[in-house]
């Protein structure tokens, strides 16, 4: 008998499920049907052509590699030869000037006082505040927040000026409001010893020094991973495999053992559609949660300054970030064109500008509200006058899911709830970056092959 999952979300996550699925289930029986609501695959992966350029991605533009699922899937799918890593162009802070991201530092989290102090980032007081770490006594991290643990080790600047900055951005976070457990790498300093400083010093020390770039993408941008997915799934796995878009799912309801999909009966189902959207499909105590896992919009300002204009004390650069205390907008700003050389060599500077974070809603603006507002901002940033030939806008509602203190419970109270053989996936759980999606993608696979398993055994 043939035997039937429903893949919500033509996502990273859903589409890595569904190839998982699709391998692991080779020998089976299987058939694997993916409701995407939109008209095309990717969600908030996006490329598009840009000032002359062929690809300049809208959302992601790259992913880690020292988590291996997205690197290994970029490769298994062939796209092996097409990767690319970023320049050497440094990132800074702007803080009343650029600023180097000083070396010796854990996503902001320092391992040399030395090195803060050269970067001229943080006050005398704030330097000295910094250096009370190392004789604090250790920090519980009950509270489960990030800000609160930074603040107590090192203080409000470092807080401010490197964590938050650093943290915040790649989430649209405030780490006041964020989980500690759930970014793995400050989590580990905190659990480590009693002086944050030392133990991340000696992390840096004892942590293999890898040659090999630390992100990487597609040279034709991360829509590339997509399409190469959509290829993927056609040409091994067409024939049990369907992909249909424009089909937003309205229902999801438990039936006898079996689910049913807007009315359509299968054995399994894996929702990777985004929390909020899932809680719209179910109902009762799992819905009810998943409605508490708060989002924040982004929108993301895509510039082309003529080169001639562009001032050289930013050349060499790939971006910067923007402290809260000194942000009105504008959170991070990508060089796109310095930060990829495929991007580059052109007459024109293209700029990722991103605005907007948890607490700071910029959505309601209409596009020349946010194009000005991008402009002011960067031209004030960098001290000079920017005309754009070129600028395109790309609204992210519910970017990012907030992982709020104590996120990773709230998870677990879900998938308890969820029932057998529904499974919950994607960015809104275990892990925002793409890598964490893949991973859970396949997991997601691996555990509806396990209940399929399971529940034909007599
Ligand atoms: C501006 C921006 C920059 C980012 N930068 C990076 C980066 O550089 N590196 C990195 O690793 N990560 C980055 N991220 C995070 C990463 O892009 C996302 O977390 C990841 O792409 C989410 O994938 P997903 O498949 O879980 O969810 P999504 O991409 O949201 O996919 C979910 C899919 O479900 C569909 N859907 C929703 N409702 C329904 C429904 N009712 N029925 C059917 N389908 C439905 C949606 O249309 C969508 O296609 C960034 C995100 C943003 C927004």
């Amino acid at each position: 008998m043939t035997r039937s999952v429903a893949v919500i979300g033509g996502g990273i996550t859903g589409l890595a499920a569904s190839r998982h699925l699709a391998y692991l289930s080779s020998d089976h029986d299987l058939s694997i049907t993916v409701f995407e609501g939109e008209e095309r695959l990717g969600g908030k992966i996006s490329t598009s052509p840009f000032a002359g350029r062929a690809a300049v991605d809208e959302g992601p533009d790259a992913f880690l590699v020292r988590m291996p699922a997205a690197i290994d899937l970029t490769r298994s799918l062939g796209l092996g030869d097409q990767i690319t890593a970023p320049t050497d162009a440094r990132a800074a802070i702007w803080y009343d000037g650029l600023r180097s991201i000083p070396d010796g530092v854990l996503l902001g989290v320092p391992t040399s006082l030395l090195a803060i102090a050269r970067s001229g980032l943080l006050s005398p007081v704030g330097l000295a505040r910094a250096g009370l770490d190392l004789v604090l006594p250790r920090t519980p991290t009950a509270h489960d927040s990030i800000g609160h643990w930074v603040r107590t080790r090192f203080g409000d600047e470092v807080h401010d000026r490197l964590v938050d900055a650093l943290v915040g951005s790649i989430y649209g976070a405030d780490t006041d409001r964020f989980s500690l457990a759930a970014v793995p790498q400050i989590a580990a300093l905190a659990g480590r010893g009693r002086s944050a400083l030392l133990s991340g010093r000696s992390a840096m020390r004892t942590t293999p020094k890898s040659d090999g770039p630390i992100f990487a993408a597609p040279i034709g941008g991360l829509a590339d991973l997509i399409n190469a997915l959509e290829r993927d799934l056609a040409k091994h796995h067409g024939d049990r495999v369907r992909i249909i878009t424009s089909s937003p799912v309205a229902e999801i309801t438990a039936d006898n053992g079996r689910w049913r999909v807007d009315g359509q009966a299968f054995d399994a189902v894996i929702n990777a559609a985004p929390a909020a959207a899932a809680a719209e499909m179910m109902s009762g105590d799992i819905a009810e949660t998943l409605r508490t896992l708060e989002t924040c919009g982004v929108a993301m300002v895509t510039l082309a300054v003529p080169i001639a204009d562009w001032p050289e004390h930013a050349l060499g650069r790939s971006g910067y970030l923007v402290p809260k205390s000194v942000q009105r907008t504008v959170t991070a700003v990508s060089f796109a064109s310095q930060k990829w050389a495929h991007l580059g060599g052109h007459d024109s500077v293209v700029l990722r500008v991103s605005l907007g974070r948890d607490g700071l809603d910029v959505l309601h603006l209409d596009d020349s509200a946010l194009i000005d507002a991008a402009v002011a901002e960067v031209s004030m940033h960098l001290g000079t006058d920017l005309a754009p030939v070129e600028s395109r806008v790309t609204r992210w509602p519910g970017a990012f899911t907030q992982y709020r203190p104590h996120h990773h419970t709230t998870i677990s109270h879900i998938e308890r709830g969820t029932g057998a053989g529904l499974v919950l996936a994607g960015s809104s759980y275990r892990g925002i970056g793409i890598p964490a999606c893949v991973a859970d993608g396949h997991r997601a696979a691996e555990r509806t092959m396990s209940h399929l398993e399971e529940s034909v055994s007599p």
